[in-house]
């Protein structure tokens, strides 16, 4: 019976993340077009046939389908099941690793918001100010709700929660302001918008300014790699830009899942003596 539960609970956690994944797909590809992301329902982009309920349940329907259209059979591309199929793994990950708590919802929606801002700048080069904003309000009602539990009070307190996430927040803009600065002085270039500051001021929010700088770094890092491999390959040029947000939002993500461990093995690594 145990078994059972556990199967049923990773089914509903599953259908759950990658039916959010559905809808972020919507909102990924109509946001940046400034479209309703409510009306109409999911439609077929070339023949605008309106799907059916067994043609719309995220993954399968795809699969189900072929990955063509039901109607005119014209191609659907790959990256809408694909996006369900993380969201609905991501979102087995966060339970996983939170269980039935308030920072398993926190991250859930922290998550989504990441993962519709970084497909949006890979497409646009832009980060709406729609999601950023509206990103950073949750993020700062997501601390103010942690300091409301009981279970997180340990002494920390509701005011204190509130301010990591606006220090966060504040040191987000300026941190990538920084950072853009010393990129136009190093490349001659700006590495970065004004949309990445406010996708960092986010951050801040949900992570507090310690595990932002983390993210930061991660993300700094990566993007160097994957940027220079990219140049390496041909596949980028130099004086293309390549968009920040997809790195800022996979740091976020390591660190949310991982901070505290890559602290403090760091801590270990070069600071044995402080015995920690
Ligand atoms: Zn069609």
């Amino acid at each position: 019976m145990e078994i059972f539960t556990t199967l049923l609970l990773i089914l509903i956690v599953f259908v759950l993340g990658s039916s959010i994944g559905s809808f972020l797909n919507v909102v990924v590809y109509r946001l940046p077009a400034g479209l309703s992301v409510l009306w109409p329902p999911s439609r077929c982009p070339k023949c605008l046939h309106q799907l059916r309920l067994s043609e719309n349940v995220p993954v399968f329907g795809w699969l189900w389908l072929r990955g063509r259209c039901a109607h005119c059979h014209s191609r659907i591309s790959q990256r809408y099941p694909i996006v369900e199929a993380t969201v609905g793994t991501l979102f087995l990950l966060v339970f996983w690793r939170w269980g039935a708590s308030l920072e398993t919802i926190g991250y859930w929606a922290f998550f989504s918001w990441l993962l519709a801002l970084s497909l949006i700048d890979l497409d646009t080069m832009t980060l709406p100010n729609v999601l950023t904003r509206s990103g950073l309000i949750l993020g700062l009602v997501f601390q103010t709700a942690k300091g409301f539990l009981p279970t997180f009070n340990l002494g920390i307190g509701i005011n204190h929660l509130v301010l990591t996430g606006i220090i966060g927040a504040v040191v987000g803009i300026w941190l990538f302001d920084i950072i853009a600065l010393l990129g136009s002085l190093a490349f001659g270039q700006t590495a970065m918008g004004a949309g990445d500051s406010k996708l960092a001021a986010m951050m801040g929010a949900w992570l507090g300014w310690q595990y932002l700088l983390l993210a930061g770094f991660i993300a700094c890092a990566v993007g160097a790699v994957v940027g220079g491999g990219a140049i390496a390959l041909g596949r980028y040029s130099r004086r293309q830009v390549m968009p920040f947000g997809p790195f800022l939002a996979l740091g976020a993500v390591l660190t949310a899942f991982w901070g505290e461990a890559i602290v403090s093995t760091y801590l270990q690594l070069f600071f044995p003596t402080l015995g920690l």
